[in-house]
């Protein structure tokens, strides 16, 4: 079975503040080039027949009004820190159109996250307009999303389990500062491979720029871009030119299409 041609759109590849971030005067922040404006982390998937989005940010309402989505299936999480489960409410509008609710696949950590903050989805007595969501539970096993196989990978963000995913060549990986060996080999043959960079300094629970490079460089794939990022990491075009030549800060609207 081949697997079906992708386009991936990156629609936020800043850190949970965002960039730039609220009060803030440093250069990045008030820096004119539209790469250094970063909403919060997520991608969106699509193939012929297949849409779905990675996490649901503080900014999902604006991330699928800007990238004109229309019509979405499913919601994959990766963890339950709130810029990456913070928009799920605004499901509703596809809901709306679909009469369907939205079909969201979670690991039991996010699981309990979500039945917890957004409680009223869950009710017993809901009162009308409330999100409709069918929870999918996913484990560190391959599953499949409409025509969209995917195989998470399971990576460390302190000491918090997050789910990776790789869609055939190309492997998403945000929030994690430790990637064991095993998990590792699920994502060597990728042809494109995003990893999270906080920042040029070391931090507690995100890869700095210099751990992400080392380690898109030990995983030997063509091209790696790097996400979740501060303001801290410098200005976009800057901190690029110090990059090796296969790797690359992502933006947001950044597309790739298989060939
Ligand atoms: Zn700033
Ligand atoms: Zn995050």
């Amino acid at each position: 079975m081949s697997y079906p041609d992708l386009k991936i759109t990156f629609l936020g590849t800043g850190t949970s503040s965002g960039v730039p971030m609220i009060g803030c005067d440093c250069e990045v922040c008030t820096s004119p080039d539209k790469k250094d404006k970063r909403l919060r982390s997520s991608i969106l998937v699509q193939s012929k027949t297949t849409t779905l989005v990675v996490d649901t940010t503080p900014d999902f309402r604006y991330q699928m009004l800007r990238a004109g989505v229309k019509h979405l299936d499913a919601v994959v999480f990766t963890h339950p820190h709130k810029d990456h489960i913070a928009g799920l409410d605004d499901v509703r509008a596809y809901n709306f159109f679909s009469h369907k609710p939205m079909q969201i696949f979670v690991n039991a950590l996010t699981e309990e996250a979500i039945r917890r903050e957004f409680m009223y989805a869950f009710a017993e007595n809901k009162y009308p307009g409330l999100p409709k969501l069918n929870i999918n539970t996913i484990t560190s096993e391959p599953f499949v999303v409409g025509d969209i196989p995917i195989t998470p990978v399971v990576v460390y963000h302190l000491k918090m389990p997050v789910l990776g995913f790789r869609f055939g060549k190309f492997t998403y990986i945000t929030d994690a500062n430790f990637i064991d060996e095993n998990e590792k080999e699920k994502i060597k043959g990728s042809e494109v491979v995003v990893l999270n960079a906080l920042r040029k300094e070391k931090h507690v629970s995100h890869f700095s720029l210099h751990e992400a490079v080392a380690i898109a460089g030990e995983l030997n794939v063509s091209t790696a871009y790097f996400t979740h990022m501060s303001h801290q990491m410098g200005k976009h075009e800057d901190v690029n030119k110090t990059l090796p030549a296969n790797m690359q800060l992502a933006w947001d609207g950044l597309v790739l299409l298989d060939k």
